[in-house]
């Protein structure tokens, strides 16, 4: 069915149990699809901005009080909405790093990560993950101490995930942010996979900025997301312009540099903001959503010849699973080869993994009902018996 014109209809989410990665935080709730609608006109949230001219000024639609409460949900500060998590790495990177100082992240971290500091001309240094494929803060010491003894002084920043991308593991963040304060260097809490889904506290994590991402975790559209600070860096980071125009000799009042004045302007913070209610709420449901993740897992690790490369138990609902002595032996002879095993999941109402996958892959479970969980772990089971695959 075509929406209009070459565009398709999407109805991945309608359709199916929906186990891509990076897409199950990210569904709308209702009532951010309604928002999206009634706002979809371009600047749609400008309709009554008055003096200061500001997005986070705002009083109709309430986007004043909205970025009073994302700060408290994470327990900072002062928060804007940001275009990803991204443009969040971005704002502190542009503002801390100065061409050539070197930045440390992790051997975990994101491309997005690295692009921000590669934009602000700094130089990553990778804080090594341990056999676990866990980031300590004992690790973390060391590369401080490593990168602050070779270049005379401590890096300008630090930036660690609470849960990476490629295992879903947690990483030591309270113990990292503690490392980095024995040489007072910033901490960036990189929330992309837990602002939104778990609760998320800064302040007690010990950390300057919490980054999240509301496409990935908050139920919004692409591209939207948070950076919340402390008092202390908020007038840095949200630092007013102060430029003349040499001839006209105009100034631009209380635009936020690194916001380019303003960010999300009409269906992208509208669908952020409808969500967030239901967002704030759902974050104390987590429990919930790990015993759906470990039953899966344990239905996974239950097929001969499958392992699990996350943590166990798992302590998130992103999950990298091996399935080289298992599914991927059953692709060598099978008529649909690496397609056997997303087409059997999809007769199952199963999609959302990559197609062809056998070998090495991740999912995830956040958002399913516990009904969902034991069907998609029953499934699992079901097609390695169907192909001979020992199952325990
Ligand atoms: C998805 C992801 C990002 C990027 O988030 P955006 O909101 O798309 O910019 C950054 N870091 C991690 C760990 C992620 O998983």
């Amino acid at each position: 069915m075509k929406l209009c014109g070459e565009i398709e209809v999407r109805d991945r989410e309608e359709t199916l149990i929906n186990l891509d990665p990076i897409q199950s935080g990210g569904r709308l709730t209702a009532e951010a699809m309604k928002a999206v609608i009634a706002y979809g006109d371009g600047y749609s949230v400008c309709d009554a901005c008055g003096k200061p001219f500001r997005l986070d000024t705002i009083k109709k639609p309430p986007l004043d009080a909205f970025h009073r409460d994302l700060a408290a949900f994470v327990h900072m500060d002062v928060a804007r909405v940001m275009p990803g998590a991204r443009r969040g790495f971005q704002a502190v990177t542009h503002t801390l790093v100065s061409p050539g100082q070197p930045v440390i992240l992790t051997a975990l971290s994101h491309y997005t990560a690295f692009l921000a500091v590669e934009s602000a001309g700094g130089v990553p240094r990778e804080i090594p993950m341990d056999g676990n494929h866990r980031i300590t803060g004992e690790e973390a010491a060391k590369t401080l101490e490593a990168v602050t003894r070779e270049s005379g002084s401590p890096p300008p920043l630090l930036m660690v995930d609470h849960f990476d991308y490629q295992y879903g593991n947690e990483h030591q963040v309270r113990e990292i942010a503690k490392a980095a304060g024995q040489y007072d260097v910033p901490v960036l809490y990189n929330g992309a996979y837990s602002v939104g889904i778990l609760p998320v506290d800064g302040e007690a994590l010990g950390v300057d900025f919490v980054v999240g991402s509301g496409h990935k975790s908050m139920a919004a559209p692409a591209p939207s997301g948070m950076l919340a600070t402390t008092s202390e860096y908020a007038g840095k980071i949200f630092r007013t312009t102060g430029i003349r125009g040499d001839r006209t000799n105009r100034t631009f009042g209380v635009k936020e540099v690194e916001m380019m004045g303003c960010t999300l302007m009409g269906a992208t913070v509208m669908g952020m903001m409808a969500s967030f209610p239901h967002v704030r709420e759902r974050v104390n449901r987590w429990q919930e959503e790990l015993e759906n993740a470990r039953l899966v897992a344990r239905a996974l690790s239950s097929i001969s010849g499958t392992a699990i490369l996350s943590e166990v138990p798992r302590r998130h609902t992103l999950t990298r699973a091996d399935t080289l002595g298992s599914f991927d032996v059953v692709a060598r002879t099978h008529k649909k080869k690496g397609f056997f095993l997303t087409s059997a999941l999809k007769e199952r109402g199963i999609g959302g993994l990559f197609p062809g996958a056998t070998r090495v892959w991740k999912y995830n479970t956040y958002g399913l009902t516990r009904r969902q969980a034991e069907h998609v772990a029953a499934s699992f089971r079901e097609i390695a018996k169907e192909n001979g695959i020992a199952v325990m």
